[in-house]
């Protein structure tokens, strides 16, 4: 089974702070917030554009400009491979004499997967690598470019309307919605018999700003269907040649032209990349920051949960039964560069620690601290799971009472042949089943109830804040987290 298997990922699963279940693999940590947040609690920004092709990155608004497209790069209109470029020569009448024939270098497109290349389709080889390939040009250009250069008007105008109104505090009618959208004045035309006529000049008598390029925004006419030819006949009398026929992810690559037939297909240029960044819903934090090169695969900030929660792998389960009580042992790991102390919670114990919590909170006013620290205008918020039920367990789980130390990661740890330094701290033999650097097995006992043996309950650690120790004014900070977790131990074979 691969370790990426999603039955694999799901037999431990931390509870987000929004209340959804996921693997540790899937979490962040803010560590301002103190918090786990999942890809529902981040708000997801677009860091840099690039090819994932020639890896060249560019700034949006060129991205935008180029359709998210890159120039240089196509893919195989066939099967969607990346398609590369061939160089072959062909001799041609030399220019000094015409009698002799002289070799000359082209180029054409091929596509290493499926064979297809530009000559089939009658492309034009080029003389220049980079290769100026013809372009295929969008009948509907033209209207598109219209009704673009219209909205981005009225999306200025409604911009500027919203900033009077804050100071006016006019409200919204129907008649100024209808003006403003040019309908009254093509409904008027049109009941007089007019032609519905160009907005631009419709709306230039009322006084109102020039809404650029004329543009009918008339509906469509209603077509006569004994006016519009049946289907050809030839379709159900000739035989289909179906590889001449292109399919349905072959006419979707090219939606403007949608070929019906592979002698009509074009290479398409390649579609951009995107590097996100993270970021924390609540404290508007980067927790996830990719460098801006698109060759590199490095982060400025990480902040996974990988690296500062607890892993916990369930190692060892003894038969289990239902209605009597089994061992398990799990693996608990330290990411981190502290040591820190174990201590396990039932789920009931972490709902009062949730609440004392959430009352010290307000005690304190911190309540209004929600506000977003880098727009203030901004209400950040967490969307909350729709399922966020804590009674998922379907066995009963015998926690210990003794705390755990969890010693620091240490990578020089694999060549120390001394023991573990448990820094003054006792382990309860009963608890602490092995001990290896940073990990530690720890034993827990299930009561299965059902088949299915899923068991719930907290860990609580103490984390090391690193963040302040840069400033000089603090020390480092330490914090207990509790965090909620489920592991699926099995199912119970019954016969
Ligand atoms: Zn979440
Ligand atoms: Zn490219
Ligand atoms: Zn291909
Ligand atoms: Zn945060």
């Amino acid at each position: 089974m691969s370790p990426f298997d999603k039955e694999l990922l799901e037999r431990v699963l931390y509870r987000c702070s929004c209340g959804s279940r996921k693997p540790i693999s899937s979490l962040y940590f803010c560590r301002h917030c103190l918090d786990l947040r999942c890809g529902f609690c981040v708000s997801h920004e677009v860091d840099s554009h690039y090819c994932p092709n020639c890896m060249e990155n560019m700034p949006s608004a060129e991205a935008r400009l180029k359709k998210n497209r890159c120039a240089n790069c196509f893919d195989c209109p066939h099967c969607g491979h990346t398609l590369s470029t061939r160089a072959s020569s062909v001799s041609v009448p030399s220019p000094d004499d015409p009698t002799k024939h002289i070799a000359k270098k082209v180029y054409y497109l091929a596509c290493a997967f499926c064979r297809w290349t530009s000559r089939e389709i009658g492309l034009p080889d080029q003389t220049v690598a980079s290769g100026a390939w013809p372009e295929q040009n969008n009948p509907a250009s033209e209207r598109i470019a219209t009704l673009q250069e219209h909205y981005r008007t009225i999306a200025q105008r409604e911009k500027m309307e919203k900033e009077s109104r804050r100071f006016l505090g006019r409200k919204l009618s129907y008649l100024h919605l209808s003006d403003k959208y040019g309908l009254s004045s093509v409904a008027a035309r049109k009941r007089s018999g007019l032609s519905s006529l160009a907005l631009g000049g419709g709306l230039a008598g009322t006084g109102r700003e020039d809404m650029g390029r004329p543009l009918d925004i008339a509906p469509a006419t209603a077509v006569n269907l004994n006016e519009i030819n049946d289907l050809p006949t030839e379709l159900l009398t000739d035989p289909i040649d179906l590889y001449n026929v292109t399919s349905l992810e072959q006419r979707f690559a090219q939606l403007e032209f949608q070929p019906e037939s592979v002698d009509n297909i074009y290479p398409t240029h390649k579609h951009l990349m995107i590097k996100r960044s993270q970021r924390c819903r609540r404290c508007e934090h980067n927790l996830s920051k990719p460098e801006y090169n698109p060759t590199s695969i490095k982060f400025k900030i990480q902040l996974a949960a990988y690296y500062h929660v607890p892993e916990l792998v369930i190692f060892k389960i003894d038969p289990m039964q239902i209605g009597t009580t089994s061992k398990f042992i799990i693996k608990v790991v330290n990411p981190t560069n502290s040591g820190s102390v174990l201590t396990f919670l039932t789920l009931q114990q972490y709902q009062a620690v949730r609440e004392e919590e959430d009352r010290n909170r307000k005690d304190k006013g911190e309540e209004d601290k929600n506000v977003s620290a880098i727009n203030p205008l901004r209400q950040p918020s967490i969307v909350e799971a729709t399922d966020q039920r804590m009674d998922i367990a379907t066995a009963r789980v015998e926690l210990p009472t003794s705390k755990v130390y969890l010693p620091p990661r240490d990578d020089a740890a694999e060549f120390d042949e001394g023991g573990v330094d448990l820094a003054g701290h006792v382990d309860d033999r009963d608890v602490v089943m092995w001990r290896k650097s940073n990990k530690v097995g720890v034993q827990l006992k299930v009561h299965p109830e059902q088949a299915e043996v899923l068991v719930g309950f907290a860990i609580q650690y103490e984390y090391t804040n690193t963040i302040f120790a840069h400033d000089s004014k603090k020390e480092v900070r330490t914090a207990n987290i509790t965090v909620p977790v489920f592991l699926k131990l099995g199912t119970i074979q019954q016969n």
